[in-house]
């Protein structure tokens, strides 16, 4: 990712699905103007999914998905149609092409009732129409949704296809906000980030320059400091900050030095509505309660960082949880894009921020977890509960959407 780049989880994800040979990676080329997939003759040349972040406008800054056929055959074709679907988890849009000379099969079928199961929008392109003139509404009648015409080959429909992209893709995006929603102009917040054994050398982590950019998108000043300076940067203040945002892991310090009066809150809970569902983590709090030894937990990082002798999810975690439980629990983790497709067995999941995962993706994975009966707390929630200031921590959102 060059310095300039949006961050990829920060953009809508556009994702380009059909049968082998429909022309996708050809479609994604003409899009964007660009030969950045693998096109061949010979079908099934896509085999893991391409992700490429680029600028389409009128759009602007996206990532493209270049997904398998998804009527791939044979034991590496299941395993490529399967990592086709995991795609879906993450799709904010997606693109169904279809090939006139194949007509509309199961396949593309399967694929609409999979976008509506997991409410991803559908805009479907009729390719090729220099090769085939089937009419269009006979196509749109068997898939019983509107067809926009294209050729990769003459160009037709290309430009009349970025400005629907651009159309289509859900609202939200420019206004999902991490903390600007409870900032007015010209608030102070303090950012406390600890700089210790666990911090990357010369940098702050991802979900903490988010936060900062955030904070000056909104004309609101950001005072970062480490916890061994709060106390000087409170004192030199004029007036209260209008808001605290810790790290998690310093909430014991951080919560003594900040008077009661002043909302605190943490970079993960931030994230915990950012980029999930604060509310029904909340709920999930009544499974942390009653976990007892035994039960099985899943502790889920987004990412794969060095992994620290005090590790967060490693170590601080599993002693905090077996603590609470009262006992030896059996837990698990996972890491990075991987996420256990049978979460039946778990009672609980504690997931990291996910400042790696798209919106979309984590919902998915909360989502995923509801429909097994697992509940899905995020580091946040479960650090501030076990610091014994979760409401604290969480009633600067208390007027909002999230509870
Ligand atoms: S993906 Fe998760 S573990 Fe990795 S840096 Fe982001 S919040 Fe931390």
């Amino acid at each position: 990712m060059s310095i300039n780049d949006a961050p990829r989880a920060n953009r809508p994800h556009i994702a380009i699905f059909g049968r082998r040979n429909a022309g996708k990676s050809s479609l994604i080329n003409a899009i964007t103007g660009q030969d950045i997939a693998l096109v061949s003759e010979e079908a099934g040349t896509t085999t893991d999914p391409v992700y490429k972040s680029m600028e389409i406008l009128p759009l602007g800054p996206c990532v493209l998905i270049d997904t398998a056929g998804i009527d791939d055959a044979g034991s590496l074709g299941q395993l490529r149609v399967k990592k086709t679907r995991t795609v879906l988890d993450k799709t904010d849009l997606a693109i169904l092409v279809i090939d006139p000379l194949l007509g509309i099969s199961r396949f593309e079928k399967d694929l609409l009732a999979a976008f509506a199961r997991q409410d991803i929008p559908v805009l479907a392109v009729l390719n090729k129409i220099d090769q085939d003139d089937t009419p269009k509404a006979l196509l749109e009648q068997e898939l019983e949704l509107s067809l926009h015409p294209a050729s990769t080959v003459t160009g037709e429909g290309i430009a009349e296809l970025r400005e629907l992209i651009a159309q289509s893709v859900p609202s939200g995006f420019e206004n999902v906000s991490i903390v600007g929603d409870i900032l007015l102009p010209g608030d102070v917040c303090i950012l406390v980030t600890p700089i210790d054994s666990a911090a990357p050398k010369g940098r702050l982590i991802l979900p903490q320059v988010q936060t900062i950019r955030d904070i000056l998108d909104h004309n609101a000043q950001a005072l970062v400091v480490r916890e061994t300076e709060l106390e000087s940067a409170l004192a030199a203040l004029t007036k209260p900050p209008r808001l605290v945002i810790t790290d998690s892991q310093a909430f014991a310090a951080v919560s003594s030095l900040v008077d009661e009066s002043i909302p605190l809150t943490s970079f993960s809970l931030l994230f915990a509505r950012y980029k999930a569902d604060l509310k029904s983590m909340m709920q999930g709090i009544k499974v942390l309660e009653d976990l007892k030894p035994g039960d099985r937990v899943l502790i889920a990082e987004a990412c794969t960082h060095h992994r620290q002798e005090d590790d967060i999810g490693k170590v601080k975690i599993p002693r905090l949880l077996q603590k609470q439980a009262g006992g030896a629990l059996a837990l698990d983790w996972c890491s990075g894009g991987s996420f256990p497709e049978d979460l039946g067995n778990y009672k609980l999941i504690i997931h990291c921020g996910a400042c790696m995962l798209n919106r979309k993706q984590m919902l998915s994975r909360i989502r995923t977890a509801g429909e097994k009966g697992v509940a899905l707390i995020n580091y946040g929630v479960f650090l501030a509960y076990m610091a014994g200031i979760l409401k604290r921590t969480t009633s600067v959102f208390a007027s909002g959407p999230d509870f």
